[in-house]
């Protein structure tokens, strides 16, 4: 027999978003709860009027529900597999699986892959989960093992790196551990260019997966140019610049276990070059005093605004450091700068980087407007998974 859920019932008129299949149910829009609901819990959402909505978890917080099914399915072992199933061939059809130059990609984008809550990297034969929900929380050694049944033996391990992720409100007292297997760091390969890739320690899952397409993108315009890779990280621009025939390039980054993955990685693919050096340093520090010194930089800062209430402030840090950037970087350079704030959209980061050229007063073109790659898919019903924003200027 198919299991009941406790019910939450809307507000009269709150039923319109989801009718639209937007996938987030907000707790003002709840007019009462039937049954008693604990944080993770599956619930199904009516309307006002007992039609049914969706189907999904339960969250304390702003974002009460986040649906996984607008249809009234039973949230079974064959359904959780379908849904992994789909994420998979999707990453098939991106031509992302079994590619020999590059076998590091996101097999799991959230909503935009119709699973709320989860994330999952591959690292050539490791999963990386980083969870957000304590509903997919519950389920993750099932999501390891569905997953495991789907990729045979291209996975070896499934590490879940939900620790820091996992509402601490909720007190589960989240361990990272590996669910299968056990492999440690490893070497992936993105485009031809090797990482070192450490999820026990690095930031996030490890690697930031989603500058992929904009690192290959800057290769194309490194040839001849002193380079300034600014919040380096492990390094990725740093050495498709030098790929691309850069002829100096500095990585900077205020952390400095960042510095020392670079330096390994770009040693890994470029061993001794001459070209490189990378420099521990604060961003605003380091930006004081660049002038004339590059004709191509990059700026991808962390996301300088992490929740709403943060978007005036996060807004001004963009301006300051493109400005920096615009009033010194050589005639004829070329500026890659970018947002990975959800909560400032394109059109706000847009506005931040105008004015800061026009502080410069220098003449800039827009060349490209960069944006996530299609393994970070965004649900078209939900506009919030457009997270990365990027531009490539020419500044005269
Ligand atoms: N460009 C990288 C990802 C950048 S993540 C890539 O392609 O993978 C953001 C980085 O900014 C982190 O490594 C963090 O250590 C660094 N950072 C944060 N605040 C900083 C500051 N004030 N100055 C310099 N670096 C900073």
């Amino acid at each position: 027999m198919k299991p009941t859920f406790p019910q939450i019932i809307l507000k009269p008129g709150k039923e319109q978003s989801m009718k639209r299949f937007h996938p987030w149910v907000f707790s003002g829009a709840i007019k009462l709860v039937n049954g008693k609901v604990d944080e993770g819990d599956i619930v199904t959402v009516y309307s006002a009027q007992n039609e049914f909505l969706g189907i999904g978890h339960y969250q304390i917080g702003s974002i009460s529900v986040r649906i996984f099914s607008f249809q009234n399915i039973e949230p079974n072992e064959a359904f959780w597999k379908e849904k992994l199933l789909k994420a998979y061939n999707l990453r098939k059809a991106l031509g992302l699986v079994n590619n020999d130059e590059t076998n590091v990609f996101r097999l799991v984008h959230a909503e935009g892959d119709e699973l709320p809550g989860l994330i999952i990297d591959i690292y050539n034969q490791t999963a990386v989960m980083q969870i957000h929900t304590v509903g997919m929380y519950l389920i993750r050694e099932l999501l390891a093992k569905l997953l495991k049944e789907i990729m045979g033996d291209r996975l070896v391990a499934v590490y879940d790196k939900s620790s820091k992720s996992v509402p601490f409100k909720a007190n589960i007292n989240a361990v990272d551990s590996y669910l299968i297997g056990n492999t440690g760091s490893t070497v992936v390969s993105e485009n031809g260019m090797l990482f070192k890739v450490d999820w026990e320690e690095g930031q996030k899952t490890g690697f930031f997966i989603d500058q992929r397409e904009n690192r290959y993108l800057l290769q194309k315009y490194a040839a001849g140019r002193d380079v300034l890779n600014m919040f380096c990280y492990t390094g990725g621009f740093s050495f498709f610049a030098m790929k691309g025939g850069a002829r100096l390039v500095h990585s900077v980054d205020s952390s400095a276990k960042a510095i020392d993955l670079t330096r390994e990685n770009v040693e890994l693919n470029f061993p001794s070059d001459p070209r490189h050096e990378a420099f521990a340093s604060d961003a605003f520090e380091y930006l004081r005093d660049i002038k004339d010194k590059y004709d191509l930089i990059i700026l991808d800062p962390p996301a300088f605004a992490k929740h709403r209430g943060a978007i005036n402030q996060a807004l001004q840090a963009y301006k300051r450091i493109n400005a920096k950037a615009f009033e010194q970087i050589r005639p004829g350079g070329i500026l890659f700068t970018f947002s990975c704030s959800q909560v400032v959209d394109r059109e706000r980061f847009r506005e931040a980087v105008f004015s800061a050229a026009a502080i410069s007063g220098r003449s800039v073109r827009i060349l490209h407007q960069l944006t996530q790659p299609a393994d970070h898919p965004i649900g078209i019903y939900h506009p919030e998974g457009e997270y990365l924003k990027g531009l490539v200027l020419y500044v005269e």
